[in-house]
């Protein structure tokens, strides 16, 4: 099988296309028979070599895959051989036109859901989830600010706090940007390149501020959203850059709080019950991840080119 492969860490060009050996299931395992990859932006960092975790060399990139259950070891029972799937991480790399999984991490695909989209759903999604629900604990009727609301994690926090209930605004970067955050459920939009955006965003609250902020780029962001919450508010940290500078009283005198996450920090048990909220969502259709970009896994580099431009539109993939 093909596969994309990592033997130093560097920019784009250290993505090769590799003929490498097939996969074999041990037991509670499976092999996909992988059809579209979801491209993050953390997978650029990992094959730059900036991120704290860094695999050994050489390595096939990717966490999340969707295709079809090519085989399955001792001890599976949940899945069989042609079942639609998508991975909430692999053991190989999903990069590849296989992937090794953990039988526990991987999740049926509706029939209705390309697998494309099955793809944007892992990281994307499950961070949203995470970023809304178990940090901020974001109830209905409060008002969420989605700084950064037209890309991945964007969207489906969009989706996800709009079938929840929440007052939702989202801000972009780009005119298509922002028709698609309104498209998905946002009930206001923002352009986050513009001079006035916090004015306009305390402005949009019609001044109480915001219950939630979930923050893509805190280091351009943090000190100013922590002005625009409202009392008890909570900043969750999703994304960061680089470093930035807050003023603690801002949190203070609104017994406000400022988390962040990882989900890589998720346990299987929590990914477990994420996955079955996000299959829900699937199947009532409250969840519909956007793919902005369809590029050939032997193309993977200029995927990574594209994934760290700005005009996001929801996902970029990979098709095998
Ligand atoms: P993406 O699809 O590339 O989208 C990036 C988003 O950031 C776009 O909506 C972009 O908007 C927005 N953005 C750009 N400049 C901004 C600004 N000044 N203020 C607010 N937002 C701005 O990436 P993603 O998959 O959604 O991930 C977003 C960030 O979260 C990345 O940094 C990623 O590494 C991180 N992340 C962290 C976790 C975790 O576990 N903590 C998980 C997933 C992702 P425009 O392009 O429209 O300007």
């Amino acid at each position: 099988m093909k596969a994309i492969r990592v033997s130093e860490f560097g920019d784009p060009q250290v993505l090769k296309l590799e003929e490498v050996a097939d996969l074999k299931p041990g037991a509670g395992q499976l092999v996909v028979r992988v059809r579209a990859v979801g491209v993050n932006p953390v997978d650029t960092y990992v094959r730059a070599g900036v991120y704290p975790r860094k695999p050994a060399l050489p390595y096939t990139p990717g966490t999340d895959a969707a295709g079809t259950v090519l085989s399955v070891g001792s001890g599976v029972t949940r899945f069989q051989t042609g079942d639609r799937v998508y991975t909430a991480t692999t053991l190989s790399g999903a990069y590849a036109e296989q992937a090794l999984c953990d039988a526990r991490l991987v999740f049926p695909l509706p029939a209705h859901v390309s697998f494309a989209q099955g793809a944007a759903m892992h990281i994307p999604y499950a961070t949203a989830f995470r970023a809304l629900f178990h940090r901020a604990h974001a109830e209905a009727a409060e008002t969420v600010l989605i700084h950064g609301a037209s890309g991945g994690v964007g969207i489906a926090a969009v989706q996800l706090a709009r079938a929840r209930g929440l007052y939702v605004v989202g801000s972009a970067g780009s005119d298509r940007g922002k028709q698609l955050a309104r498209a998905e459920g946002a009930h206001q939009v923002l352009d986050h390149t513009s001079r006035n955006h916090f004015e306009e965003a305390l402005a949009a609250t019609e001044g109480h501020g915001y219950d939630v902020i979930i923050e893509m780029l805190a280091n351009v962001n943090l000190g100013r959203d922590l002005g625009i919450l409202a009392p008890r508010g909570r900043v969750v940290v999703v994304g960061s850059r680089g470093t930035v500078e807050i003023n603690a009283r801002d949190i203070m005198t609104r017994d406000g709080s400022v988390l962040a996450m990882s989900l890589w920090n998720a346990t299987p048990e929590e990914l477990r019950s994420i996955h079955a909220a996000l299959i829900a969502g699937l199947e009532n259709k409250s969840l519909r991840p956007v793919i902005g970009q369809e590029i050939p896994l032997a193309d993977s580099a200029r995927a990574h080119v594209a994934v760290m431009e700005p005009g996001a539109y929801g996902k970029i993939v990979l098709l095998t």
